[in-house]
């Protein structure tokens, strides 16, 4: 009998504290643990932003910063799991470490959704309570290989040695990246599929990082010059980064052009596509993502089935949010 009480006191002051049920806000709403790989990623920034902008009046958030290092982050998951939180939003630092962050989770029955870093298919099937939200990576490349397509055949002058072949470079984001890696083969299979020739200069990563960029652009112009006819780049910091280093080396005057391509349409690319310095990039829907991504942890929070969140979902776990072409022709409509 003593003991029985004692337990039923525990569970009150547990309680009291948000701990039991796993509702740590305000009036009795749910909290949601978030981890982004890092802050410092301007991408992210985006989906934070849209994912805080949704929670707001619905759900109390606690939003952590992995700093580039997987081991941080698994310990920000214990930290969620230990306080029980209702439901958690991952973005991972290394994709491939999903499967621990899933069986941990699994065993406290708190349910995951992961976004813009895929995990394998195998992990996303070790449990119904884990969930993506992101974007088709192919679509993305296929949709710079158009941009680049629609170019290279309105602008014969683009073709500077005249040899029917686009010789090219490509700066790549993140090695292991779903979409460092497929933008990096689709873009260019898009061209290949319309019969365009094609000859890769160099193949680099810059970390989707700008500063990186500009060092790897100055480096590649070193090494081939005048001999580039354009420039793929996985996101727009890279693309960003290869205009200034491109700037640096007297592009963008008195008619010296070379094409740079990038993915996210971030509003510095736009900025740089209105004054025609970016060819054209891809918007990368961070506002849908990461609106989907807390509508789908929300649902999971409260119990209730992410079908009925409003977001399609395909294979019963994966939510996609498609991609859209930037040019000189619709920038517009994409600022902010
Ligand atoms: C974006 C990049 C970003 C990366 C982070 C990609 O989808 O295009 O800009 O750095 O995600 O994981
Ligand atoms: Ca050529």
């Amino acid at each position: 009998m003593k003991k029985a009480l004692f337990v039923l006191l525990c569970c009150v002051v547990l309680l009291s504290f948000g701990a039991c049920g796993g509702s740590g806000g305000n009036s009795g709403q749910p909290t949601i643990g978030v981890a982004i790989y890092k802050f410092d990623d301007t991408f992210m920034s985006y989906t934070r932003n849209a994912i805080q902008t949704n929670a707001q009046g619905k759900a109390a958030l606690e939003v952590v910063d992995s700093q580039n290092a997987q081991a941080t982050q698994n310990d920000q998951v214990d930290s969620f799991l230990t306080k029980k939180l209702s439901a958690i939003a991952i973005n991972p630092v290394d994709r491939t470490a999903a499967a621990t962050i899933i069986d941990k989770a699994q065993a406290k029955d708190v349910p995951v959704v992961f976004f813009n870093r895929e995990p394998l298919p195998e992990d996303m099937n070790k449990w119904n309570k884990v969930y993506y939200v992101g974007a088709k990576a192919e679509q993305s490349g296929s949709m710079q290989g158009e941009i680049a397509y629609d170019y290279w055949t309105a602008h014969p002058e683009a073709d500077k040695n005249n040899d029917g072949v686009i010789q090219y470079i490509m700066l790549m984001g993140e090695p292991g990246h779903q979409d460092a890696e497929l933008r990096t083969q689709y873009s260019i299979q898009y061209l290949i599929d319309k019969g365009i020739k094609v000859e890769e200069l160099q193949k680099d990563t810059a970390m989707w990082d700008r500063p990186r960029a500009v060092e790897k652009m100055s480096s590649f112009l070193a090494a081939h010059g005048d001999r580039i006819e354009m420039v793929f780049c996985n996101n727009d910091d890279m693309a960003l980064g290869v205009i200034e280093s491109l700037r640096n080396a007297g592009y963008f005057q008195s008619g010296k052009y070379l094409p740079v391509l990038g993915v996210d349409a971030t509003a510095p690319a736009l900025e740089a596509l209105a004054e025609g310095t970016l060819l054209g990039t891809v918007l990368n829907d961070a506002d849908n993502q990461g609106k989907a991504t807390f509508d789908v942890a929300y649902a999971l929070a409260t119990g209730a089935d992410p079908a009925g969140s409003g977001w399609t979902i395909t294979d019963g776990k994966y939510v996609w949010v498609p991609y859209q072409k930037v040019t000189q022709d619709n920038y517009k409509d994409f600022q902010k």
